[in-house]
């Protein structure tokens, strides 16, 4: 049977919170007289949340299970789900964790029939730990200010998007995918709708600073030109300060029989130049590695298996 709704969450390593997050779920079909299938995607967990995910899956068929061959991480984990979806409507993108009450399904939905393709989630209010709430305040800024589009401010994958929306995410081969960007640049009417970001339920977080370090640049380099272009500008104002350095050095020389001094400043130039030159190549390597491994063209991840009973 063809579900009106599809819930996408990706799981890894989340065996302490699954009972919880399925209990949440089940509750909500009573808030609702949507069908709603929830997707569970299990990114190659180590721990037996894949052996959970198929025993729900073989014994309610209001769950869909995939499986993926190995650990791909959050942003392709969420793409794997989007790739499997069937709802007739809308399809909906939490986290595992219960950080995204499930049952916001019903307010978005009710949303979007509104006449939105996509609702976002903005977080009002974040509990975790003051680094990663500065963290994240100020890298929203900036991205947003230097990006080619404006992306919504704090908000995160979490939204309900309809069933076109999603087509058309699946059909953009991007190897880096920075899901909520992708999401704005799709288009046609988008608005947000805050909410509370719950603390998570059970275990830890699967998201270390590697990894967050790795979403942003995905953001930063996949959304915005500016990095290369700072590049340039960087380039030009150096230039510039050379040669009214060299006009200020041979007026002196003319002018007064000063003893050439100054060997501090000359290795803060050196030093400073070469660091701008490393930094200048990094900047432009960024671009390149993406491009490298997009002409790759390999699939952006691999479903092992996908366990349902709903025919
Ligand atoms: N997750 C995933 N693959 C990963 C890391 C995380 O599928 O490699 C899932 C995780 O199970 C959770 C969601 O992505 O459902 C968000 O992860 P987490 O709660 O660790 O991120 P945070 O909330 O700390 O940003
Ligand atoms: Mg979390």
């Amino acid at each position: 049977m063809q579900p009106e709704i599809n819930v996408v969450i990706p799981l890894y390593n989340e065996s302490k919170v699954f009972e919880q997050l399925i209990n949440r779920l089940l509750g909500i079909s009573k808030l609702t007289d949507q069908s709603i299938e929830f997707i569970l995607i299990d990114d190659g967990s180590k721990d037996d949340t894949a052996a959970k995910i198929a025993q729900i899956c073989l014994t309610n068929k209001q769950f869909k299970g995939v499986i993926l061959s190995r650990n791909f991480g959050h942003q392709l984990a969420v793409s794997a789900g989007l790739s499997v979806v069937t709802a007739s409507k809308a399809v909906m993108v939490i986290d595992g964790d219960l950080q995204d009450p499930p049952e916001l399904v019903v307010p978005l939905s009710t949303k979007l029939a509104e006449g939105f393709d996509v609702v976002y989630a903005i977080r009002k209010k974040r509990k975790e730990n003051i680094f990663k709430k500065t963290a994240y305040y100020f890298f929203y800024r900036i991205l947003n200010s230097i990006s080619y589009l404006p992306l919504p401010l704090d908000s995160g994958d979490f939204c309900i998007m309809s069933r076109r929306v999603v087509d058309i995410l699946n059909k953009m081969p991007e190897e880096s995918r920075y899901i909520r960007g992708m999401r704005t640049w799709v288009g046609f009417k988008q608005t947000g709708f805050e909410y509370d970001r719950a603390e998570r339920a059970a275990g830890d977080p699967k998201y270390n600073l590697k990894m967050l370090i790795t979403l942003a640049y995905n953001g930063i380099f996949n959304f915005s030109e500016y990095p290369i272009k700072f590049v340039t500008k960087l380039g030009l104002i150096g230039t510039l300060s050379a040669f009214i350095y060299l006009t200020y050095v041979i007026v002196q020389k003319f002018t007064s029989n000063l003893v050439p001094t100054g060997f501090t400043a000359l290795l803060f130039c050196v030093i400073l130049f070469g660091s701008l030159t490393l930094l200048s190549i990094g900047i432009i390597g960024e671009y390149i590695v993406r491009i490298f491994f997009q002409v790759k063209q390999r699939p952006n991840f691999i479903i092992d298996k996908i366990i349902s009973t709903n025919e």
